[in-house]
C-alpha cells in the first residue's frame, strides 16, 4: 500500500513553459564576444554557420545530437548540439530552456555557449566550447574508478559551479556523469541545462519529475516524506554525493555491479533504504562529506557554498583527475 501510495504523489509530468518561443532573442549569448558568435541572420555575426564543417558526432542525447565541428578558416574546434525542427515540443522547449540559461552563466565550471542560431528549416543549434575529454561517464569506463584526491579535485569544481548556479537561482536537477564535462587542462564543467530551473520566487515549488531518476533525491520522489524545507538546490547535492560515490566505487552505488537499475527498484531503495556510504578503507573527511551530501532529509543536507569549506575539498592537493 505504501508503494502504491508513493507512487500515485510523483508527478511524471514535465514542467510546461507558458510560450513554445524563446523568450529572449536567439543569437546572442552575452559572454561570446571573445570566441565569436555562430549565427545565420545578425549583421553582428563574425562566423557564420557557413564556416564551420562538422567533424562527427560526440553523443546523441534525449531529442538532440552533439557533433564536433571546426571552423574552416582558424580550424577552432566547437561542439554543436542541434535539435531538429521536428522534434518534439517539449524537446524544442527543453532546449529553449537550455539557451536561456547559457545565456546568462559565466562560470569556468560551466560549459561556455559561444553561439545559437535556428536555421530556416527550425533546426536550432548551440555552439559550446568543446570539452576534449568527454564526460565523467566516459572517464571512469575509459580510466576505472577515482582515487580520493581526484574526486576531491572534480568535487571542488562541480561545487564552484553549483555555487554559481545556486546564487543565480538556478537550480540543474539533471547532475549526472554523463552531464559533467572534463577537458586536457583537467577542468570540470557542468553541462546540459534542458531539464533546469529558473526560480522566479524563492518558495518556488520545484519538485516535478525531471531529469534522470537514478541521481534523484529522496524528496524528488516523495515531497511529503523528505521535503520539509524543500528548497530544490538540495536536489543538486544529493546527484553530487551519489556521483562522487559512483566514481570511487565503480558502480552505482544504490545497485549491486552490473545490475541495471528501473524505475521501481530505484525508487525503493532511495526512498526506503539507506543510503549508501563508503566502503572500509576511505577517509574519515571523504566519509563525511559524503554524509554531508547524501542526507535523506533535505533540509540536512548541506549547501554548495558550504561544501566548499568542507576539509575533503579544501584540503586536497590539486591532481589530474586522469593519467594520461
Ligand atoms: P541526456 O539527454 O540524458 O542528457 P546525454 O547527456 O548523453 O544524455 P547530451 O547532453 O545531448 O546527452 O550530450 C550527448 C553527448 O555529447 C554527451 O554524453 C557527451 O559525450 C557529448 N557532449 C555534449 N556536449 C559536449 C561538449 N561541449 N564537448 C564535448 N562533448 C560533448
Ligand atoms: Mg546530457
Amino acid at each position: 500500500m505504501a508503494l502504491v501510495r508513493e507512487r500515485r504523489q510523483v508527478n511524471l509530468r514535465l514542467p510546461e513553459l507558458s510560450d513554445r518561443r524563446p523568450r529572449f532573442p536567439l543569437p546572442l549569448p552575452p559572454n561570446s564576444t571573445s570566441t565569436g558568435i555562430i549565427n545565420n541572420n545578425s549583421s553582428t555575426s563574425t562566423i557564420s554557420c557557413n564556416d564551420i564543417e562538422k567533424l562527427h558526432v560526440l553523443g546523441h542525447g534525449n531529442g538532440g545530437t552533439v557533433y564536433k565541428v571546426r571552423h574552416k578558416r582558424n580550424s577552432q574546434i566547437y561542439a554543436l548540439k542541434v535539435v531538429h525542427g521536428d522534434s518534439d515540443p517539449l524537446v524544442r522547449r527543453q532546449i529553449y530552456r537550455e539557451i536561456e540559461i547559457l545565456r546568462r552563466t559565466d562560470s569556468p565550471n560551466i560549459v561556455k555557449c559561444h553561439g545559437v542560431y535556428e536555421k530556416p528549416s527550425g533546426d536550432i543549434a548551440i555552439t559550446m566550447e568543446y570539452m576534449d575529454l568527454g564526460t565523467l561517464d566516459s572517464l571512469l569506463q575509459k580510466y576505472g574508478t577515482f582515487n580520493e584526491t581526484k574526486l576531491s579535485n572534480v568535487a571542488r569544481q562541480v561545487l564552484n559551479g553549483l555555487s554559481y548556479l545556486h546564487a543565480q537561482k538556478i537550480i540543474h536537477r539533471d547532475i549526472k556523469p554523463s552531464n559533467l564535462l572534463v577537458n586536457k587542462a583537467m577542468e570540470v564543467k557542468i553541462a546540459d541545462f534542458g531539464v533546469s530551473k529558473i526560480m522566479h520566487r524563492t518558495l518556488d515549488a520545484c519538485n516535478s519529475y525531471v531529469g534522470t531518476c537514478a541521481y534523484m533525491s529522496p524528496e524528488r520522489f516523495d515531497p511529503d516524506t523528505y521535503g520539509a524545507n524543500y528548497n530544490g538546490y538540495a536536489a543538486d547535492i544529493w546527484s553530487l554525493g551519489l556521483i562522487l560515490l559512483e566514481l570511487y566505487l565503480g558502480h552505482f552505488p544504490f545497485l549491486p555491479p552490473g545490475q541495471r537499475p528501473d524505475w521501481a527498484t530505484l525508487m525503493c531503495a532511495i526512498c526506503f533504504g539507506d543510503p549508501p556510504s563508503l566502503p572500509e578503507g576511505a577517509s574519515e573527511e571523504f566519509r563525511d562529506f559524503i554524509q554531508c551530501c547524501l542526507q535523506k532529509e533535505s533540509g540536512k543536507r548541506w549547501t554548495a557554498a558550504q561544501l566548499l569549506s568542507h576539509p575533503f575539498v579544501c584540503n586536497a592537493p590539486r591532481s589530474d583527475l586522469v593519467d594520461l
